[in-house]
């Protein structure tokens, strides 16, 4: 047919978005289907998925919206939001994002596609980073190790108490102390933290600590409200009775201030947003961690260490607890899988582009302008509540808040405005004189000007004491060569760009890692992000200036419901493993309030998630495993049995659909009523949702809440490692017991309900784009993506027949959005492992699936309905390839380790080696198919020696010395 032909509504469909999302053609999918089998997606649905669980009707999401039209009717709804100037502070700052960062990092697929740095081989540049990140972290704090990054400063300030508990000699103590003067989210999010845990908080004056008996003890420096306090013999006190304290800093004021770390402190913790990263309204930010070597193998979350490669040069990778959820299981230090690494990184960059001496004329100015406000206000006639700081002020107003208040919105500024006959005024590093001029009108009235030069001099020449001598900071920061060499932006920009390059990403090939949807984070649905109107809002904004974000999240909320089958949404869990928190924590909120609080077993399936028992643990329930049968199902008759040996404890069961197999059970509506029957509630794990979207739901197989990974089936890019959201969707029974949030109160939420996390809605600037996501494909083009993600796992499925044992089948043969191949037999007789196999497939170009999750020795494919048939088709060639030569070894053709799989991968060292002297040639080590040659892609360090670096922990950046060739 000419296109004269088609109808205008034709030609408009031809150009949708959907078809830019889903990989192959309409015709590649045809010939898809033949290889596998079916005549139809259609068909292949009814062969696939389970009868009873299919959805009768579609889901009403509405029309797939193009690009363009998305992009502008978003423009509209954030057009809505007011962006105020923000000193309201509270732990948000507004600040500079360094253009170069911006544009090179975050808006950069080089940096946002990436995955966690499993495979490390391939990911020395983010790891670089986040090296940085935890040598800028150890500088500031004063301690001797730090974690990459923790999800915001509320949950670090939870984790840190779970820490203290961990390593506290004061074993009998279940109080936690918490002075009054942290930010009020930090002490609401340790407060629900602590209730489940079955601690006792108390909140008091922070010299009360020393009166209790208590197992740790929680500070801020500087206070909420703005005071510096030298807590060096608090602290001692505190740490008499073997209690562990921590404390809560602020980065910019670490540059000027005595670090907790020298004031004797065991954890110092605090938000990097004002690292460069934008507030967003809430997030995503990094936490920084750190703490004594004494508690490294309690420190939750990622560690990056230093370790050697088989060239014996330094490699860097994720040490000690690398995936410890799974290995640990419910006894793991925390549930923290996703995190925050693309804002670590932003914070890092920001670091090492500014220098100790940046930092500190940054930090300076601040705090200038924050004695000049002091002053100014003094004259003005008001009386400040503290009478020391860095940044902040308290104002004592009395009844005048009100009046302040409202001339403030009326000049576009936005004061912290929860405290009692007082406001709050924050600096950053965005703050100019003309803000001055402005508040001291706000407060002085427009007839008492004040004269911000005359005030600035007198400080310059009689000095601050705003810092108390004692606080002054003394000891060197970032002293380190990399905070000390790329200051203009030339050198900045090729740094960036030197560590993208070591870093396989989504913008080189498929990253086909099972269970974690590395699907097309499209360039439309990224642009919104890094719009002013969503980054520049703070999360504690009046209500009535964030119309635009509670539009776009209602809406969002709205299609969720609508796709998942259930009641309610809350969009405040910023990872998966939250979500599971928070879903947990509402089962159990609903228990209690049955007056069945003593239910506490979590029933999970041996193939589920190591989050989900993790996550358990943080709600204090007791884990059952249930096994699964010889399909990998779960054993209907074990669960039958555990169920009743529990039943009157049961809380719930937590099971991932389709299952973690990659196969949809037949049994999982029998498997929701077994659990109901005994009183329980089922905990569907959403991680697999894209294989449910438009076909099924959670809600509608008869599950009570679930966790969404917007970071997987919703688009939202992995950013190496975080970050992503994890909001939870509930049937109404459980609606009342959805986290709320104490300075930002949540519509249809009880007022008691404790915070999960910092920010009222999670990391919400990055919920446009899963907006944009659903918004460009609509309900047609939603159920689309996950025909073709079936579609596309069974194709490879299909195609790796003979050559590899797909594990697990469901019905028809079929397998669902993924597939485990087994490897174990292999190694068996050949010795080949599956590490071989996934750094040989670096030599191929590609990032290794999902390996030995969730079964040991095997491989875990999830193509996505994004990934083309050319790219399926390079990457079964490298696995059917890599098949053979395993084969070589295992005839005893190839020697059992001069053989390129138990070298892989292989660098451009190894190449280009004066001396080659290996049984196979270069050409089969580098180029081992002939795609390869055309985009090769190197990895910057041959296999990296785990052990050794566990045994050698070393968390900091090594010496420049340490990386010259001996
Ligand atoms: C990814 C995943 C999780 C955890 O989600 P995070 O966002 O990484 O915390 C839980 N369960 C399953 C099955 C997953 O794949």
């Amino acid at each position: 047919m000419s296109h004269a032909n088609f109808s205008l509504a034709q030609l408009e469909q031809k150009q949708d978005f959907i078809r830019r999302h889903i990989g192959p053609s309409e015709a590649e999918m045809a010939d898809m289907l033949d290889v596998v089998g079916a005549s139809s997606l259609d068909e292949l649905m009814q062969q696939t998925v389970p009868e009873g669980i299919r959805l009768a009707e579609s889901i009403n999401i509405g029309d797939a919206q193009t690009e363009y039209d998305a992009l502008t009717e978003l423009k509209a709804v954030a057009a809505k939001n007011t962006i105020n100037r923000s000193f309201i502070g509270m732990g948000y700052s507004d600040t500079l994002t360094p253009n170069v960062i911006l544009r090179n990092v975050l808006e950069n697929p080089g940096w946002y596609t990436a995955y966690t740095p499993y495979q490390p081989e391939i990911a020395q540049g983010r790891l670089q980073a986040l090296l940085n990140f935890q040598q800028l972290s150890i500088d500031l704090t004063g301690l001797e190790l730090a974690s990459a990054s923790l999800l915001d400063e509320a949950t670090a300030a939870a984790e840190a108490m779970a820490l203290s508990k961990r390593v506290s000699k004061n074993k009998k103590s279940e109080l936690y102390f918490i002075a009054d003067n942290v930010h009020p989210q930090t002490i609401d999010v340790v407060r629900t933290r602590a209730e489940m845990f079955g601690f006792e908080v108390l909140v008091g004056k922070a010299e009360d600590a020393v009166n209790h008996d208590v197992f740790g003890a929680l500070f801020q420096c500087p206070g909420t409200t703005g005071e510096l306090t030298d807590l060096t013999d608090l602290i001692a006190a505190v740490k008499e009775s073997k209690a562990v304290v921590s404390v809560a800093a602020d980065i910019m004021s670490l540059v000027l201030i005595k670090s907790p770390g020298e004031m004797g402190a065991d954890v110092v913790f605090g938000s990097a947003q004002r690292f460069g990263v934008p507030m967003g309204y809430g997030g995503p930010h990094a936490a920084f961690f750190a703490t004594r070597d004494a508690y490294k193998r309690s420190l939750p979350g990622r560690i990056i260490g230093v370790s050697k490669d088989t060239r014996g040069r330094p490699a860097l990778r994720m040490a000690l607890q690398t995936r410890e959820q799974h290995i640990r299981r419910e006894k793991a230090n925390s549930n923290i899988c996703t995190a925050q690494v693309l804002l670590a990184n932003m914070a890092s960059f920001y670091a090492v582009y500014h220098g100790p001496e940046g930092l500190k004329t940054i930090a300076s100015r601040i705090h200038r302008m924050t004695d000049i406000m002091a002053d100014g206000l003094k004259q003005l006639g008001y009386e400040l509540e503290n009478t020391t700081w860095f940044d902040t002020l308290t104002v004592n107003v009395g009844d005048k808040k009100d009046t302040i208040l409202e001339r403030a919105y009326a000049k576009g500024i936005n004061l912290r405005s929860d405290l009692d006959n007082a406001v709050g005024i924050s600096f950053d590093e965005t703050a100019s004189r003309a803000d001055l001029t402005t508040l001291f009108a706000i407060f002085g009235g427009d007839s008492h000007a004040v004269d911000i030069d005359a005030l600035d001099s007198q400080i310059v020449s009689i000095g601050s004491e705003s810092i108390p001598e004692a606080l002054v900071r003394t000891t060197p920061i970032l002293t380190h060569e990399v905070f000390n060499s790329y200051h203009s932006e030339t050198e900045m920009l090729r740094y960036i760009k030197s560590l993208e390059d070591k870093d396989l990403a989504l913008n080189h090939s498929m990253i086909s890692l099972g269970s974690c949807t590395m699907k097309l984070n499209a360039t439309a649905e990224m642009i919104p992000v890094t719009w002013p109107e969503f980054g520049r809002m703070h999360p504690f904004a009046p209500m009535n200036q964030t119309q635009g974000y509670q539009e776009m999240i209602n809406e969002l909320n709205q299609w969720m419901l609508n796709m998942t089958g259930y009641d309610e949404m809350s969009m405040q869990p910023n990872s998966g493993a939250q979500g599971e928190y928070a879903g947990l924590l509402a089962i159990q909120r609903y228990h209690a309030s049955r007056g069945e609080s003593h239910r506490n077993v979590c029933l999970i399936p041996s193939s589920a998630h190591g989050t989900n028992p993790a996550s358990a643990q943080m709600v204090s329930l007791k884990v059952v495993v249930v096994d699964c049968d010889k399909h990998g199902n779960v054993d209907m008759d074990d669960l039958r049995r555990k169920a009743e040996e529990v039943s009157e404890n049961l809380s719930c069961i937590m099971i991932t659909y389709p299952s973690t197999h990659g196969v949809y059970e037949e049994t999982i509506t029998e498997i929701c009523d077994v659990v109901h029957a005994h009183g329980g509630q089922v905990y569907m794990d959403g991680a697999n949702m894209n294989a449910q979207v438009g076909i099924t739901s959670p809600g509608h197989i008869g599950s009570d809440v679930s966790h969404f990974n917007l970071h997987k089936t919703f688009c939202i890019p992995h950013g190496g490692g975080g970050p992503g959201m994890g909001p939870i969707g509930v049937k109404s029974h459980l609606a009342p017991f959805l986290p709320n949030h104490s300075v930002i109160n949540i519509d249809n939420t009880e007022r008691g309900n404790g915070a999960v996390s910092a920010a009222p809605f999670g990391s919400a600037s990055i919920l446009p784009i899963s907006y944009m996501y659903i918004k460009m494909m609509g309900s047609e083009g939603l159920k689309k993506a996950t025909e073709v993600a079936m579609l596309n796992a069974n194709y490879v499925a299909k195609r790796l027949e003979g050559h590899f044992d797909v594990l697990y089948r469901g019905r028809n043969g079929r397998v669902a959005h993924e597939c485990i191949i087994d490897l174990r037999p292999l190694k068996e007789s050949s010795g080949v492992s599956e590490m071989d196999v996934a750094k040989r497939l670096n030599d191929y170009g590609f990032h290794a699936p999902t390996m030995s999750f969730p079964v040991a020795g095997t491989l875990m494919i999830e193509p996505t309905e994004s990934e083309a048939k050319a790219e399926m088709d390079r990457f079964i060639e490298a696995m059917i390839c890599i098949r053979e030569e395993i084969a070589k070894v295992d005839s005893g053709e190839w020697d059992a380790t001069d053989n390129p799989l138990h070298n892989a991968p292989h660098t451009l060292d190894d190449i280009c080696d004066a001396e080659w002297t290996r049984s196979y040639d270069r050409q089969l080590a580098a180029y081992p198919v002939d795609a390869v040659k055309r985009n090769k892609f190197w990895p910057s360090v041959n296999r990296i020696d785990d052990v050794y670096g566990d045994r050698n922990l070393i968390c900091s950046c090594p010496s420049i010395e340490t990386y010259r060739e001996e």
